[in-house]
């Protein structure tokens, strides 16, 4: 498939324009002219789940490598199947190319860390982080090229019942007796000790879930994008194409199923909890749960996300700054030397306080 790339010109002198998180404005790298952005004031959907599952599956799509045409330079070049937004590697122009997908983002969270802003925000990182080398700090000069994306993600509401059964612990003393030796002789003493008095119970709770968010990408790994989170979706803009000229975007390619799966899995974690507490008592047993998702709704949305890698020593360390929020989450070194001696340290602490507890004081 052909895709024509889609760039936004400068009225003033032609030249392409790219968002500016700073400006939060369409801004021409060759005048600086800045150009806003007219907001929409289209309301931001939820979309019935069970309806787009039936839809999906009458219209499964493939995605396949685009072959994009710059219609600044006129080169062409091949982007990976899921890419919607690039730099032409010729003129460095941008190039928006049409989604595959039929479903695509309605809302989008704009860009608001520069990247020079989610640069220091990184140093500072780097420069908190107890455990990592100390060399790192002055290693990391910060000239490394952020890559700035939009990712896309889904959001799921859902009303949940839950019913489920277990015990509850209580617990409760007992005067037991026992017979100890004291100055050489046996003696019965009376002691009071703890017992837990286990009962059945079975309930149901209900929940409610607003935009519970699953990124549906693969480009950064899972535990990267999970720690991003919390993303505010009260900020959401309506989709517009200008928000992602000169970033990099993708469609999704976590299905709209396997993410209400990692949904529900987030869902669950609450609603455990929300059971312990229905079940009361000193601890809890949960030994059966059914729970029905009700109402499910979802949101195809993009969220911006800074991402680079840096070498140290031989080897790659990936890293991501949420760029909404300026949150970072990222794999970083281990300094070996400063965590054996914080064992160290650790076990004198214990021997310290063994010796002291020997001593009776
Ligand atoms: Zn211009
Ligand atoms: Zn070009």
């Amino acid at each position: 498939m052909k895709f024509q790339a889609l760039n936004f010109k400068c009225p003033n002198c032609g030249a392409p324009t790219k968002f500016s998180p700073a400006f939060g404005k369409l801004k021409c790298d060759f005048c600086g002219s800045t150009f806003p952005i007219e907001e929409s004031v289209e309301e931001i959907k939820e979309y019935d789940y069970h309806a787009a599952l039936e839809k999906l599956a009458e219209n499964k799509k493939e995605l396949h490598e685009k072959n994009v045409k710059c219609t600044s330079c006129g080169s062409s070049f091949t982007l990976s199947p899921y890419s919607i937004s690039t730099l032409c590697p010729f003129c460095g122009t941008p190039a928006i190319v049409d989604f595959v997908h039929d479903i695509t983002p309605q809302s989008l969270i704009p860009f608001i860390f520069t990247q020079q802003k989610a640069k220091e925000r990184f140093k500072k990182w780097i420069g908190s982080l107890w455990f990592a080398p100390s060399a790192l700090g002055k290693y990391f000069r910060g000239n490394e090229k952020l890559k700035g994306y939009y990712l896309p993600y889904w959001t799921y509401d859902s009303n949940t019942t839950t019913h489920y059964s277990g015990q509850r612990g209580d617990i409760y003393y007992v005067t037991v007796t026992r017979t100890v030796v004291q100055n050489g002789r046996q003696r019965n003493i009376r002691v009071q000790e703890a017992r837990i008095r286990w009962t059945p119970v079975s309930g149901r709770v209900g929940l409610s879930f607003d935009d519970v968010t699953i990124g549906a990408t693969h480009t950064i790994s899972r535990v990267i994008i999970d720690s991003l989170a919390p993303w505010d979706t009260t900020t959401l803009k309506p989709f517009d194409e200008r928000y992602l000229s000169g970033f990099e975007a993708e469609e999704y390619t976590i299905g709209l199923d396997n993410g209400f799966e990692f949904a529900k899995a987030k869902m669950r974690v609450s609603i455990e909890r929300s059971i312990r507490r229905d079940i009361g008592g000193d601890q809890q047993q949960i030994t059966h749960v059914d729970t029905a998702y009700n109402n499910v709704t979802y949101k195809n949305v993009l969220f911006p996300v800074w991402t680079a890698t840096f070498e140290y020593k031989k080897k790659l360390y990936r890293y991501a700054i949420n760029a909404q929020t300026g949150k970072i989450s990222g794999e970083h070194p281990y300094s070996y030397v400063k965590i054996a001696f914080a064992v160290l340290a650790a076990v004198l602490v214990a021997v310290g306080l063994f010796y002291l507890d020997q001593n009776g004081y």
